[in-house]
């Protein structure tokens, strides 16, 4: 037992390598391999690896002081970080409260818009409306937001009954029907969802702009989001934007619902907040909101020890600095047709792939059996794992995604480098993608 790691990593007894160093959009372990960061480790890295701007700003800042406690002293990094967002975020979002982490904001979400309907006498209106086939957070006010029923299974006792709608997801579509002739059966089901429940009851209708983890880079149809924010307005739930995978750039604009134009009332950011290089995330509120709090209660019932902390806010505030200088959200819209063509041209020789879908630097690319009928490789045959494990093989990295309609079955993988990356070494990742699709397309024969 001398040699057994005290570690407990996300496979029991599987070994991973070392991770030695990054630079740019590669990663290198302690062997000396070299890996094309083609997922951005869970899409986070957005600004690559070893930016010495924020190694800067880190050591900078460790110096002063690394962490107040947010009852006692407020921070200059914390306020200027929240200002910088609230200069960039969407419609009246212009209050920030920081958290550690993406489950963490989206918890504070949920919290903030049932204490908003609490202060305006509404306490009743406490439900939140979410879709299936989507990723929240695996804490469990997060997850039982989140229609993934692998993550959710073992603890369904213990997850708020929290009613779901099916997510738009044209390839599968859960009604078995083609956009535009549906009529966005699937945006209809929310309203009926909010009827049966009793609008005095629906707190907010919850949602990733784009479905990630659960999904696979899964875009709705053009329409879909004016229609939710129409049904929305008509019964006064308020709504969420889930922006912690698709925020700061990664689909080519600031966030998501900048492409629909949908100001949301809250919005959650985590991963690219701070590229990786600390964890932080963070619940952005609309004025209305917060000032219908501060008129009553004035407290917001939410926090964590290292909510705001000076060293997070700092590294954050770099890595802002950073984008906002060399513009990386714009380097994702140039490369998405390159893109976009790439994986077509892929998908075009091997029938595996039946779907590619995604904006920016944000691509799903869904595994099935047969792309007539669109059907979904048993779940034991693990063609996710495999297509990952392949990929990594061959020194490139991606990102697995459920693509089934209950995130029971179903293959799909995520292809997501740093925004960074340029088109020579995009090329690159699509080589080392196609030769391990040919392999995977092989093995599946
Ligand atoms: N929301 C979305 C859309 C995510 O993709 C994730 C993580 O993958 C989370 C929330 C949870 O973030 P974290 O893992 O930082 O808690």
């Amino acid at each position: 037992m001398a040699n057994k790691s005290h570690l407990i990593k996300p496979l029991l007894g599987a070994t991973y390598p070392e991770v030695a160093y990054g630079k740019g959009i590669y990663l290198y372990d302690s062997d000396g391999n070299r890996y094309l960061d083609g997922a951005s480790g869970a899409v986070t890295a957005n600004i690559g690896h070893g930016v010495t701007e924020i190694i800067q700003a880190m050591k900078e800042q460790a110096e002063k002081i690394s962490f107040v406690y947010r009852s006692q002293f407020t921070n200059r990094p914390a306020e200027e970080l929240a200002e910088k967002l609230a200069q960039i975020a969407p419609g009246d979002l212009d209050y920030v409260f920081f958290v550690n982490s993406g489950s963490e904001a989206m918890e504070t979400a949920l919290k903030i818009a049932i204490q908003y309907w609490q202060e305006i006498g509404k306490p009743q209106k406490n439900r939140v409306i979410s879709r299936w086939t989507s990723y929240h957070g695996i804490t469990l006010g997060a997850l039982s937001m989140s229609g993934h029923v692998l993550r959710r299974n073992r603890f369904s006792s213990l997850l708020a009954d929290y009613p779901a709608v099916s997510p738009p997801y044209c390839y599968q579509c859960p009604f078995y029907e083609t956009y535009p002739s549906c009529g966005m059966k699937c945006a209809n089901e929310l309203e009926t969802a909010i009827q049966r429940i009793g609008p005095e009851n629906v707190a907010a209708f919850i949602f990733e702009p784009i479905i990630g983890a659960a999904g696979g880079a899964i875009v709705p149809p053009e329409p879909y989001y004016a229609k939710i924010k129409e049904i929305c307005d008509r019964y006064d739930v308020l709504l969420i934007a889930d922006e912690v995978m698709t925020g700061f750039g990664r689909t080519g604009k600031n966030f998501a619902m900048e492409h629909w134009n949908v100001e949301p009332d809250i919005m959650a950011l985590g991963k690219g907040l701070s590229g990786g290089y600390t964890p932080i995330g963070a619940t952005m509120v609309s004025a209305r909101i917060i000032d219908t709090i501060e008129r009553g209660s004035k407290v917001i019932m939410s926090g964590h020890t290292l909510s705001g902390n000076p060293q997070s806010a700092a590294v954050a505030l770099a890595v802002l600095d950073y984008m906002n200088l060399h513009q990386p959200g714009e380097n994702a819209a140039n490369l998405e047709s390159f893109v976009e063509h790439e994986l077509r041209t892929i998908a075009s020789h091997y029938p595996v792939v039946g779907d590619i879908r995604g904006k920016g630097l944000l691509w799903g690319l869904e595994l099935v059996t047969n792309p007539e009928t669109k059907e979904s490789f048993p779940i034991h045959t693990f063609v996710t794992e495999r297509t990952v494990k392949k990929c990594f093989e061959k020194g490139l990295i991606v990102y697995p995604a459920v693509g089934g309609i209950n995130g029971t079955s179903g293959d799909a993988i995520i292809i997501a480098p740093p925004l960074t990356i340029s088109k020579e070494e995009m090329k690159m990742l699509m080589k080392i993608l196609e030769e391990a699709i040919a392999e995977i397309s092989h093995d599946l024969d």
